[in-house]
């Protein structure tokens, strides 16, 4: 079944309101068009979930998290931006693998499994995922999809 991505979304954003502080500003948008997309709705939940849980966790002085779905014929694009910590440049190629964080995380817990799970995801769904940060200045992670997995 097609999803209705406006909904699945919003709930999603919804629930994780609880976990962000006063200091925070949550927000979305949606663009272009989003019709059409299939896919499981776990694995979807459990990328934009992971993905916003880090945005959050990882801005522990607040700061705007933007979530932005935009859709084109054959795919759907999302990211999520924050305006945290950042990930210094020679931690960045392993963070995908299980168990590895980056060396600024401070006291901030998490196993390191997170984005492991998302790339797992992302590659079931025949996607591409990157990656921009600065150190300091913020996080946009990107998730591109199929909407149609061939
Ligand atoms: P968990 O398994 O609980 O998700 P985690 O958050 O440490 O633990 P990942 O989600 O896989 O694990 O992230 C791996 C590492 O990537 C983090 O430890 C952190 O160093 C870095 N990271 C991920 N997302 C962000 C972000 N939005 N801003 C800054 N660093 C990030
Ligand atoms: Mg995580």
């Amino acid at each position: 079944v097609p999803f209705e991505l406006l909904r699945f979304f919003s709930d999603i954003i919804e629930e994780q309101r609880q976990f962000i502080s006063d200091d925070h500003e949550l927000t979305f948008k949606i663009t272009g068009n989003t019709k059409g997309f299939w896919g499981d709705r776990k694995l979807l939940r459990q990328i934009t979930i992971n993905l916003l849980s880090n945005a959050i966790k990882y801005s522990p002085d607040g700061g705007h998290i933007e979530v932005h779905l935009m859709g084109n014929d054959s795919h759907i694009i999302f990211d999520v931006k924050d305006e945290g910590i950042g990930i210094p440049v020679e931690d960045r190629e392993c963070l995908f693998q299980s168990f590895s964080r980056g060396s600024n995380v401070g006291i901030i817990p998490g196993l390191g499994l997170g984005l492991a799970i998302v790339k797992a995801c992302v590659e079931l769904h025949s996607g591409e995922i990157t990656l921009e940060s600065q150190a300091d200045i913020g996080t946009k992670v990107t998730v591109s999809l199929p909407k149609r997995s061939v």
